[in-house]
């Protein structure tokens, strides 16, 4: 036998669209100064994949963490003052990754984003065209979150849906998934997913392979890391997301020496998060990721089992509630009774519109509003299923 496993390791690193994230605690050493060997290895690393053909995206945290040290401040719970750290820090980051990727004559460029370049429809769009025209150049794209005009929050607005982005591990994620990578490497300051918090537990035991990331998986996450904004928490939210439409996600130890090299080696190392066997079209992907959802609509049962079974459009007759406010073409939750989000769509109705016609027959649209774009809500083409 082989592997026991699901999915052989040399099969799990089989990709040619790669996403690297690297967690502030591996960019920076114990005393807050830049850990600077290990990021040149990383690019050494880095530098062999891109020359074997591979397209690479850098996810890199740190320059919180970097401009807080020039700074000599210990504490940045400020919001400005994070702020200000992450555009000081920023520029000292990128200035590693210039001299470094310069030695292996790799050009590298600086994308910075917040959750709107995603959320937004068009602002996606380029952003893809872009990233395919740098990766086709074979440039190594370097990622991080725009600090600087990103009110660092995360929470919800009524209905429990996520506001924005607060870490790399999600940034890494929507990268990941939108840009069609196979696969996602987290690199962070522990060997992978354990069975228990190996810091307070030292039998725990380090799980190689998760097939799905169930409730029970999520428990396992503990809260965030010092230095950056995540931890395991959110790295098995990103592995939930980047799994749910065929992504393969690797949490791995940034700090094992050439650690890049040795996962595309076939060592077996970290956790594999294996791919969920569905795959989608392109736009009903960018709706299951769509993120700054701000509204939604609440559905009946019978609605839900139409969306969920029958796969339905959703029609005025079966929304109880309307949440929040949207404009036609943007992407909502859809959330049954309970309040518990099972898919999101994208509307083809304001809310101000689906207000006056919940409840009601498609064929009564043009009564109530004086006109009828559509029969549906949601068209069935526009409605990513959650679960
Ligand atoms: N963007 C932040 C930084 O560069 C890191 C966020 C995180 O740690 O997840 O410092």
């Amino acid at each position: 036998m082989p592997d026991e496993g699901k999915m052989q390791r040399k099969e799990f690193i089989n990709a040619k669209r790669i996403v690297i994230k690297l967690g502030t605690n591996i960019i920076r050493n114990e005393d807050g100064e830049v850990a600077l060997s290990r990021i040149y290895s990383f690019i050494e690393d880095i530098s062999k994949l891109v020359k074997k053909g591979k397209e690479v995206i850098l996810v890199t945290s740190g320059a919180v963490g970097l401009g807080k040290k020039k700074l000599n401040l210990d504490s940045t719970s400020e919001e400005g003052v994070k702020q200000a750290c992450a555009a000081i820090g920023q520029s000292r980051l990128m200035s590693f990754y210039e001299s470094g990727f310069g030695v292996y004559d790799i050009p590298i460029a600086q994308i910075l984003l917040t959750e709107d370049d995603f959320s937004l429809r068009h602002k996606y769009l380029s952003l893809r065209t872009t990233m395919n025209k740098l990766l086709e150049f074979g440039v190594v794209p370097i990622i991080n979150q725009n600090d600087t005009v990103t009110p660092i929050q995360s929470g919800s607005i009524n209905t429990g849906m996520k506001v924005n982005f607060s870490d790399n591990d999600k940034l890494s994620a929507l990268v990941a998934s939108e840009l069609d990578a196979d696969l996602l490497v987290l690199l962070t300051d522990i060997n992978g997913l354990y069975t228990a918090n190996p810091k307070e537990f030292p039998e725990a035991e380090l799980i190689k392979e998760v097939e799905s990331v169930t409730d029970d998986i999520m428990k396992l996450g503990s809260d965030a890391s010092e230095g950056g904004r995540g931890g395991m928490k959110t790295k098995l939210e990103a592995a939930k997301l980047v799994t749910r439409f065929g992504g393969k996600v690797l949490i791995a130890n940034g700090k094992v020496p050439y650690i890049i090299h040795k996962i595309f080696d076939g060592e077996d190392l970290g956790t594999m998060f294996l791919p969920s066997k569905v795959s989608l079209a392109d736009k009903k992907r960018w709706i299951g990721y769509a993120t700054n959802i701000f509204g939604g609509l609440i559905v009946n049962e019978g609605a839900k089992k139409a969306i969920l079974e029958q796969f339905s459009s959703l029609l005025p007759i079966g929304i109880v509630n309307v949440v929040n406010e949207f404009k036609q073409g943007e992407v909502i939750s859809i959330m049954d009774e309970n309040n518990v989000e099972f898919a999101r769509g994208m509307a083809n109705y304001s809310s101000a519109e689906c207000r006056k016609i919940v409840g009601s027959h498609s064929n009564d649209i043009e009564n109530i509003l004086g006109y009828k774009n559509y029969d549906a809500v949601i068209t069935r083409d526009n409605i990513t299923e959650l679960i």
